[in-house]
């Protein structure tokens, strides 16, 4: 009998787990709510129609058709019961040996719950499309409008969070408003659109090195980004943001990217779950209490460290390279393998032709950088044909500052009278 391992998610840790264990030894099954591992990255490409969602999306079923003994199981993950070692999704339960949690992050709205309903996200690609579509809705409106004051309302973006992902969707704004306005939108002008980046601390990109920090924000300035540091939003309601000084503004479009939190696991005891929500482990990957069956890894695991007393930061290599150690030790059966991570460095884009990048030793930025972004993105990326889809995007938006993504879908059970102001 094999041993049974269920992992939940089948993001890059969780799709990287199962490539790596042998499957002679276990019978391995994946559940995750959505029936294709994505690539998070390049979601910010989704909502400004640089991409399409299948460009960076791949089938789970295609990927694991040649990985025999993995299955592919589609659910949300409603209760995991330790003790009984079992797990409710929406459709079924399983039962497991071994249960790897790889379920990742999602949005923290620090309190303000209310958010989640009221503010656009890109931490899905479901909520990428969604802004996308709020995007292309709002700048046909504002085309159409002929009151100035209500035009300038519908066309206010506001990203809260100067992280990677607040950069590169307020960078790719700036560019919609810097370049492809005048050319699409002959209605408008650029200073109808205003896009402003919010971010609480002193810069941008607090992960990275001030030079990267000074060039991200010169960046944004010349695509016509009000870029707004130590700035606390401590309020949204009505359409009004309420900063920490009191003040209000009004504003129709609030993009939040401004923090994550370990993606609620229902049935877990509150004593594992740590700062941020996350599942804290130890240095293999395993639940205290739990060792021989419980583990968890990626940006849902919480493991404190001398150099990461905070945990590992929530990106892509420490989630890769967790899931591969993880691997290892559940292969070899005797857990001899310490988790260390190794920091490959990081990097953001900057509109189309711009990046900074910080590698362990060195940092630079500019049309390298980007190159060097394109080509680490396409090598990451599943699958030739969405490989080849996204560099003939890429080429395109390069050359022509155009794309023929800009195209407003929405499902026929779509509330349009909200729209028509019915
Ligand atoms: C917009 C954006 C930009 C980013 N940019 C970068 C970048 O440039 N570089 C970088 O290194 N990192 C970046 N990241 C972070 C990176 O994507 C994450 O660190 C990485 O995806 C974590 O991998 P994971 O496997 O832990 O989680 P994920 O890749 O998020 O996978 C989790 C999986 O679990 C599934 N799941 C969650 N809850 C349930 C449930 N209850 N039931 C069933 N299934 C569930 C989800 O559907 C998903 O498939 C970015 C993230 C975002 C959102």
């Amino acid at each position: 009998m094999k041993e049974r391992i269920v992992i939940i998610g089948g993001g890059f840790a969780g799709l990287n787990l199962a490539k790596h264990l042998d499957r002679d030894k276990f019978e391995v099954k994946i559940v995750d709510r959505n029936n294709f591992h994505c690539f998070p990255p390049l979601f910010y490409q989704i909502a400004s129609s640089g991409l399409v969602s299948a460009n960076i999306s791949f089938p789970f079923r295609r990927e694991i058709r040649n990985m025999a003994g993995v299955s592919y199981h589609m659910g949300h993950v409603k209760n995991i019961d330790l003790e009984h070692r079992r797990i409710t999704t929406s459709y079924e339960t399983i039962d497991y040996d071994r249960l790897v949690i790889a379920a990742g992050s999602t949005n923290n709205y620090f309190g303000m719950d209310k958010l989640a309903e009221e503010t656009y996200g890109i931490k899905t690609v479901a909520q990428a499309a969604h802004t996308r579509d709020e995007i292309l809705d709002r700048f046909e409106r504002g085309a159409l409008c002929t009151d100035p004051e209500r035009r300038r309302q519908l066309l206010s973006f506001v990203v809260v969070g100067g992280g990677p992902s607040g950069v590169e969707i307020a960078g790719a704004l700036g560019e919609m408003k810097k370049y492809i306005l005048s050319k699409e939108y002959p209605e408008l002008k650029p200073e109808d659109v205003t896009i402003t980046l919010i971010e609480g601390a002193p810069s941008l990109l607090g992960a990275m090195r001030p030079k990267s920090q000074q060039k991200a924000l010169e960046g944004l300035r010349d695509l016509m980004v009000n870029v707004r540091l130590n700035t606390l939003m401590t309020d949204y309601t009505d359409k009004y943001i309420t900063f920490k000084d009191g003040h209000k503004e009004y504003c129709e479009t609030l993009i939040w990217t401004a923090g994550v939190k370990g993606e609620p696991m229902p049935g877990l005891p509150s004593e594992i779950v740590g700062r941020g929500g996350r599942i804290i482990v130890d240095r293999y990957n395993r639940v205290a209490g739990y060792e021989d069956s419980l583990f968890a890894i990626g940006d849902i695991a919480l493991m404190e460290t001398p150099d990461y007393p905070h945990g590992h930061p929530q990106m892509a290599q420490p989630a890769i390279q967790q899931a591969a150690n993880l691997a290892k030790n559940l292969n070899s059966g005797d857990f001899s393998r310490e988790f260390v991570y190794k920091d490959k460095g990081s990097m953001a884009t900057i509109g189309k032709n711009k990046a900074v990048a910080d590698l362990p030793s060195y940092s630079f930025s500019g049309f390298f950088a980007w190159l060097v972004w394109m080509l680490v993105h396409l090598l990451s990326i599943l699958g030739m044909r969405n490989k080849l889809s996204v560099l003939m995007n890429w080429f395109w938006n390069y050359m022509f500052y155009s794309t023929s993504l800009r195209l407003l879908l929405r499902p026929t059970k779509y509330p349009l009278r909200r729209h028509w102001g019915d």
